[in-house]
């Protein structure tokens, strides 16, 4: 659905009313533009879980992907020192400090194998406006994204923002959440600018592989299509499986790419609100033009702690990761307990998201169950779990549990499902 589809085009209201009868209408108070953004699902059901625990609700939260560790400290100490010194109290250059786009750049060669230098980077407020910024700066109205679903559900938005156009490709578990080349080239028109890839992906925790991501990198190169490539949680996976990256699959590609990331994941640190745009040099100036207006730097103590953290010890990584992949085994287990759920291993990120299509057709507690965004409704009211539909990824009939949450909540949450569903 474009912007135009869900706000028909009419300067003063109504677009049906007829010309000389028509009682003056009110004057538009919201942009189409804005007026067509839904508010984020996964935002709006961790806000109601944690209302209804503010009102004394025991309710358990699996909607935010949030750690909930807390950060490092040696990167807390660097934020420390920095909010001590006057440099960090000024303006700093729009596309970030120096050094922490220094260590980006690193990062970044060592995770592609492709050499980065610092002005190919761009210090973002948090990953999501890295996302919003590499749509705004590749598209134009009416140029298309293909994207792969379940996607995160910030990316469409995103895309309409820019004046882009998603175009879902819907890749399910039995073809392990990746869309197939055949998918894809339907999917292709000349309006195609860009193909989003998220791996390991939110919501489904699938990591893709390095032939899977040479395959849709080398399709991508073929047609002059940009790659975007979300890689927040590059460093969550479990089980042996190794994160690539697409551009470490395909280097050709290093000059229509943009790679996005982040510090929230990875290093606990969701609050400080550090992310991070990789790509060519010509669409990072560009991007950073963009931002100089639109926020200008980062806080400078932030970054400070980013930098701490990029260049710091990876043993606190390791340990969560370590708690993530006990709670990763453990909710996998307890969700196959559930009634109609089928529940596929995730092998990245920190998110179950199973099929609970066994679960919907029926009532619960005297209330009709048909479709993924009642049940989360009704776990939540009567169960006092949040989890977020799969209505908010483009996947219907699903739920997705963040584990990021204490091993204890974690095994009662799903146990109060299970005796709900099991009624
Ligand atoms: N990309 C993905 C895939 C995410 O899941 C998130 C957070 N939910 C982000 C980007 C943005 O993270 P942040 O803005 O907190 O850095």
């Amino acid at each position: 659905m474009t912007t135009d589809d869900a706000h028909p085009a009419s300067p003063t209201g109504s677009p049906d009313a007829p010309l000389s009868t028509a009682a003056p209408a009110a004057p538009r108070r919201i942009s189409r533009r804005v007026g067509a953004i839904a508010p984020s699902a996964t935002l709006a059901v961790d806000a109601t879980a944690k209302a209804l625990k503010a009102a004394g609700r025991p309710v358990i939260g699996f909607g935010a992907g949030e750690p909930d560790f807390p950060t490092p400290q040696h990167i807390v100490d660097a934020a420390i020192e920095a909010a001590q010194d006057p440099a960090a109290h000024r303006y700093s250059p729009a596309a970030g400090l120096p050094a922490l786009r220094q260590a980006l750049a690193e990062a970044a060669t060592a995770s592609t194998s492709v050499p980065f230098e610092a002005a190919q980077t761009l210090v973002t407020n948090g990953g999501k406006q890295a996302v919003y910024q590499a749509f705004a700066t590749l598209l134009d109205p009416g140029d298309e994204v293909i994207l792969p679903a379940p996607y995160w559900t910030t990316y469409p938005e995103a895309i309409r923002l820019a004046g882009g156009v998603e175009v879902p490709v819907l890749a399910g578990v039995d073809q392990g959440y990746v869309p197939t080349l055949e998918q894809l080239e339907t999917a292709r028109t000349e309006r195609t600018r860009a193909v989003l890839v998220c791996s390991p992906s939110n919501p489904t925790g699938a990591v893709l592989s390095a032939e899977q991501l040479a395959e849709i990198g080398r399709w991508a190169l073929e047609h002059g299509i940009w790659v975007i490539t979300d890689e927040i949680y590059q460093h969550l996976t479990y089980d042996g499986v190794e994160f690539t990256s697409i551009l470490r699959a395909v280097p050709e590609l290093a000059d229509t790419t943009v790679i996005l990331g982040g510090v929230a994941k990875t290093f606990a640190m969701t609050g400080w609100r550090v992310g991070w745009m990789i790509g060519p040099a010509d669409v990072i100036k560009a991007a950073a033009n963009l931002q100089s207006h639109l926020t200008s730097n980062v806080n400078n103590i932030a970054q400070r702690a980013a930098l701490a953290a990029l260049t710091g010890p990876m043993e606190p990584v390791d340990e969560m990761r370590t708690a993530f992949d006990r709670r990763r085994r453990a909710i996998v287990e307890k969700l196959s307990a559930v009634p109609g759920f089928t529940v596929p291993t995730p092998t990245g990120a920190f998110y179950a998201f199973p099929d609970v299509s066994g679960a919907l057709g029926r009532t619960v507690r005297g209330r009709e169950v048909t479709t993924s965004a009642e049940l989360a409704t009704v776990i939540l009211e009567e169960a006092e779990v949040a989890a977020v539909p799969g209505e908010a990824f483009g996947a219907p009939g699903h739920l997705r549990f963040s584990y990021a949450l204490n091993d204890e909540d974690l095994a009662a949450g799903i146990d109060r499902v299970i005796a709900l569903l099991s009624e």
